[in-house]
């Protein structure tokens, strides 16, 4: 019968609060110490791995967020090598699940995989060998559509805990849990199976991008319970971070970038669709760039000797859909240009933490134009982007929940599109923010556009909009997303907004002669100062989710009764017209009155942009 997800109240520890973890006198830690030397030829631990390690091998269930690159693997496999039996590692691609063999068996440790697209009587063998008494795999690796379809499988894994030889297992990549995630794989929906059939076994998950709502989610969906947490901080100081107004020069200023900055140095481009990827290799060709493309349509042997030359610096750059990076592991890359809009922050930070594994400084370039914002919405509601996944290929959503998909989809993206419009806040702290990480600005360090920015900025009371907002977040008898909200707010009169429009009347419009970018900015303020709560909504017995916007009653009252005011920061408008150049000058800080609120403040880069004109499409 289908699994069926139940939502369990889930009990939190944060395991860095626990110096426990650190400690060096378990029972294994000799052992521990002397295979990551001698096996793994490490010298010594990456922050939280020891702790993570330690934890799991305590028999508790634990989930990691830890930055790409940051040494994930080695919290299982060191584990795995140590204990007598064997350790099911859950991971979603079939070509990341080679990667990690190779790297495993060249360590002599021993390991498998099963997958769907192997030989039949290749994967009885390793079925065989693994209910045989002398099981030889320390790792298994499979796919997810293995655990949810193949029932050869799952007896096997009973059979292996029956005899108390199942020691762990392991999900990596646990955001593809969760559809609020950026690669969400309907499989993965259904490994909650696994925590039901073996409540005792240890369970390890590990992301490198998670929300607070994805954290939920995937903690959720795979049922566990008492879960200890490690995360660390998300920040790469050695990586500087810009948005630039994409034109119609772009690829001249992409040439002169990298003449620039990183002459014959390695970098990755990542581009929208396949034939953007072929046009902008050429044209940096032209320019005199070792530059070549890389998609999903080039077959096997092409991708494989373009990674090749790649990693032996036969190339500098590969321009590639998003389907190019995950599980490569070159260390120099030094920088990483977006053509065009990534679909959500987890993505982009993501794609971001490729340049400068070797600690070096690097560069994250984005060229934005609004433009691109409505090709990736027409792709993303058109079912055509690109798939990451090469090897499986299986779809992305199933039509029952595609819907929600394109939902979720479309909020990721909108967030992305607002990351690219702030023209003040750090962007350290935008993307943190993100993943639920307080970041302060001051430790940017000028290595962000915002930041480096001299421009004045304005202090500006939004304190009305932001009554205004929670306000109507309270009066809506239904939950509703914050998109929506910000539709009711500045006026729309499309169809959904029509329908509801019974509940929020009194305020329907009331932020008109608001700039949307300055009511969004409002908006996530107070969903950052939890004033606002934005929560993942359990919809429907596939466990699909949306957002809604909640009111935080005992934060909100101050706001709502007028005893709080809120401030925020905004550029000082270019051009200032004589008759409210007194509204520009600097506010003094939480003293003002909203009397002097400046009236408008800096159209949006969207607003005042060239239209692009690359014929890319
Ligand atoms: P993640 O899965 O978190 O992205 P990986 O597990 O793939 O990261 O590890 C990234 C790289 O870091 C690998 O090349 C790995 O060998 C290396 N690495 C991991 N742990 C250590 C360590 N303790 N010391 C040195 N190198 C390490
Ligand atoms: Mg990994
Ligand atoms: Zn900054």
């Amino acid at each position: 019968e289908p699994y069926v997800r139940k939502n369990v109240k889930v009990n939190y520890i944060d395991g860095s609060d626990d110096k426990k973890w650190s400690k060096k006198d378990f029972p294994w830690t000799k052992k521990l110490e002397a295979n990551n030397k001698k096996v793994f030829g490490n010298h010594s631990f990456r922050p939280n791995q020891r702790e993570v390690i330690n934890a799991t091998m305590s028999g508790n269930d634990v989930f990691v967020l830890m930055p790409t690159g940051g040494g994930k693997s080695l919290t299982y496999q060191l584990p795995a090598l140590i204990c007598k039996g064997v350790t099911l590692v859950i991971s979603p691609l079939v070509s990341l699940i080679q990667d990690q063999i190779m790297h495993l068996l060249q360590a002599n440790i021993p390991a498998a995989y099963l997958s769907s697209n192997m030989e039949w009587t290749e994967q009885q063998e390793i079925l065989r060998d693994l209910c045989s008494g002398h099981c030889s795999y320390k790792l298994l690796y499979v796919t997810p559509e293995k655990v949810a379809k193949s029932d050869a499988l799952l007896r096997q894994l009973e059979n292996l805990y029956a005899r108390e030889l199942l020691d762990r297992i392991v999900i990596d990549e646990a955001h593809c849990v969760s559809q609020w995630g950026h690669d969400f794989r309907p499989d993965y929906q259904s490994l909650g199976i696994l925590k039901q059939k073996f409540p005792n076994i240890p369970l390890l998950a590990l992301t490198a991008t998670a929300t607070a709502s994805v954290k939920e989610d995937v903690v959720q969906a795979l049922g566990l319970v008492d879960c200890i947490i490690f995360r660390q901080s998300f920040n790469r100081p050695n990586l500087r971070f810009s948005v630039i107004p994409k034109t119609k020069k772009c690829m001249e200023d992409i040439d002169k970038f990298i003449k620039d900055n990183h002459y014959d140095e390695c970098g990755i481009i990542y581009c929208l669709s396949r034939m953007d990827c072929e046009k902008v290799a050429k044209k940096l060709q032209e320019y005199g760039h070792k530059a070549v493309f890389y998609h999903g349509s080039m077959d096997p042997d092409e991708r494989a000797s373009v990674q090749k030359m790649w990693s032996k610096d036969e190339i500098n750059i590969i321009c590639a859909t998003v389907a190019f990076g995950m599980g490569i592991n070159k260390p120099d890359v030094r920088f990483v240009i977006h053509h065009s809009l990534p679909k959500s922050i987890e993505g982009y930070h993501q794609e971001c933490g490729r340049a400068g594994r070797d600690g070096q400084h690097s560069s994250c370039v984005l060229y934005y134009s609004y433009s691109d914002y409505i090709r990736v919405k027409h792709m993303l509601s058109h079912g055509s982007m690109e798939q990451s996944s090469f090897a499986s290929g299986y779809p992305r959503s199933t039509p029952s929940y595609s819907g929600r998909v394109l939902e979720t989809n479309t909020e990721n993206l909108l967030r992305m599109v607002s990351y690219c419009e702030n023209e003040v806040d750090c962007r350290r702290f935008l993307q943190l923010v993100h993943f639920g990480e307080k970041f302060d600005p001051l430790s940017c360090n000028k290595t962000c556009d915002n930041c480096l920015k001299t421009h004045t900025l304005v202090d500006k009371d939004v304190t009305q909009i932001a009554q205004h907002l929670v306000e109507l977040v309270k009066s809506a008898r239904q939950e509703f997303s914050a998109t929506y909200i910000l539709e009711v707010y500045r006026g729309s009169m499309n169809q959904i907004v029509k329908k509801n429009q019974h509940d929020t009347l009194k305020l329907h419009g009331a932020g008109k002669n608001v700039a949307k970018g300055e009511a969004s900015r409002v908006l996530r303020h107070l969903v950052i100062e939890e004033i606002l709560l934005e929560e993942v909504k359990k919809s429907d017995l596939y466990g699909s989710v949306s957002s809604i916007l909640k009111v935080n009653e005992k934060k909100a009252c101050d706001l709502l009764e007028g005893r709080q005011t809120i401030m925020l920061r905004f550029p000082c408008a270019v051009k200032v017209s004589k008759s409210n150049r007194n509204d520009a000058t600097p506010a003094k800080g939480l003293l003002t009155s909203s009397k002097q609120t400046p009236s408008r403040v800096v159209s949006t880069p969207a607003q005042s942009q060239p239209e692009v004109d690359l014929n890319l499409s």
